[in-house]
C-alpha cells in the first residue's frame, strides 16, 4: 500500500485451505462478529450439497454457462478445483470495495495467485488442519460429499498446502475458538495499519500537532 495515498477502498481478504480444514465454518463465524465484511459468493459448476442454496452459498451454473461467463470476462479470477470450475465476479468485488466495504474471498491457491497479481494490497490467510488424520476425520464427518469426492479432496490437499507459504498469515484450526480469535486478530491488525489510520484520523493528528501547549 502506498503510504502517501491511503487506500480509500475496503480491504480484500483472501482465505484458502485444503478442503475440510474448516475454512467456511471459520469464515461464517468471523462474519457473524464482523458484519462490516462482505463475503463474495462465487460461481461454480459443482452440484449443490444438501442444504446449499443458489445465491447464498454459490451461484450454481452448468459448465456451458460458466465458460460463456469466462468468455464475457466477468471473472476477476477463475480456476478448476477438484474437477469443478469456480470463479469470483469482478463487478461484485469492485462495487463492494468502492463502497469502502471489506470483502472476503474463499478461494483456492490458483485463484489466490491471480488475485495477488491483480490486487497486490490484498491480505492472504491460509488455514491448516492440525493433522492429516483430523483433516480426513472432518471431511468424512461433514457427510456432505461422496466417498469418491472425499478421496479426491484428500489427494488434492497436499497441492493446496504446498502453497501455504504464499499467504501473509497462517492459522492452525485446532481448537475452533482459538482459530477464530486468530482470524479476528488479523482483521483488527489490518484495520489498524498506519496508512489507513492516518487517513481516518487526519483531523485528530492535525489537532495534536497544532502549536500550543
Ligand atoms: P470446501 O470449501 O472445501 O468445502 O469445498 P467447495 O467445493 O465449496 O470449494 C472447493 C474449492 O474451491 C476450495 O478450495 C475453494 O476455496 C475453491 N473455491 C471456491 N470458490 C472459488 C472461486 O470463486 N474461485 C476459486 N479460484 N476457487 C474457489
Ligand atoms: P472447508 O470449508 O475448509 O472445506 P468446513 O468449514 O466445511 O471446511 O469444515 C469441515 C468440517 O470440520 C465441518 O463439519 C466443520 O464443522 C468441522 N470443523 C471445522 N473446524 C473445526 C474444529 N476446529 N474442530 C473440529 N471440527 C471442525
Ligand atoms: P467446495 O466445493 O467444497 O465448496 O469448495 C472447494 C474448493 O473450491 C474450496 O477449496 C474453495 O476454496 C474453492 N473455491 C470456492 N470458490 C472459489 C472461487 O470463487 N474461486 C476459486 N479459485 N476457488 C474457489
Amino acid at each position: 500500500m502506498n503510504a502517501s495515498h491511503p487506500n480509500p477502498q475496503g480491504t480484500l481478504f483472501v482465505v484458502a485451505a485444503p478442503s475440510g480444514a474448516g475454512k467456511s465454518t471459520l469464515v461464517n463465524a468471523l462474519l457473524e462478529h464482523e458484519p462490516a465484511i462482505s463475503l463474495s459468493i462465487s460461481h461454480t459448476t459443482r452440484p449443490p450439497r444438501p442444504g446449499e442454496a443458489y445465491g447464498e452459498h454459490y451461484y450454481f451454473v452448468d459448465r456451458e454457462a460458466f465458460e460463456q461467463e469466462v468468455a464475457d470476462g466477468i471473472f476477476l479470477e477463475h480456476a478448476e478445483v477438484h474437477g469443478n470450475l469456480y470463479g469470483t465476479s469482478r463487478k461484485t468485488v469492485q462495487d463492494l470495495m468502492e463502497q469502502g466495504r471489506d470483502v472476503l474471498l474463499e478461494i483456492d491457491w490458483q485463484g489466490a495467485q491471480q488475485i495477488r497479481a491483480a490486487m497486490p494490497d490484498c491480505v492472504g490467510v491460509f488455514i491448516l488442519p492440525p493433522s492429516r488424520v483430523e483433516l480426513e476425520r472432518r471431511l468424512r464427518g461433514r457427510a456432505s460429499d461422496s466417498a469418491e469426492v472425499i478421496e479426491r479432496r484428500l489427494r488434492n490437499s497436499r497441492e493446496e498446502i504446498a502453497h501455504a507459504h504464499e499467504f501473509d498469515y497462517i492459522i492452525v484450526n485446532d481448537r475452533f475458538e482459538d482459530a477464530l480469535d486468530d482470524l479476528q486478530a488479523i482483521v483488527r491488525a489490518v484495520r489498524l495499519r498506519a496508512p489507513l489510520q492516518r487517513g481516518r484520523h487526519e483531523a485528530l493528528i492535525e489537532e495534536l500537532l497544532a502549536p500550543g501547549v
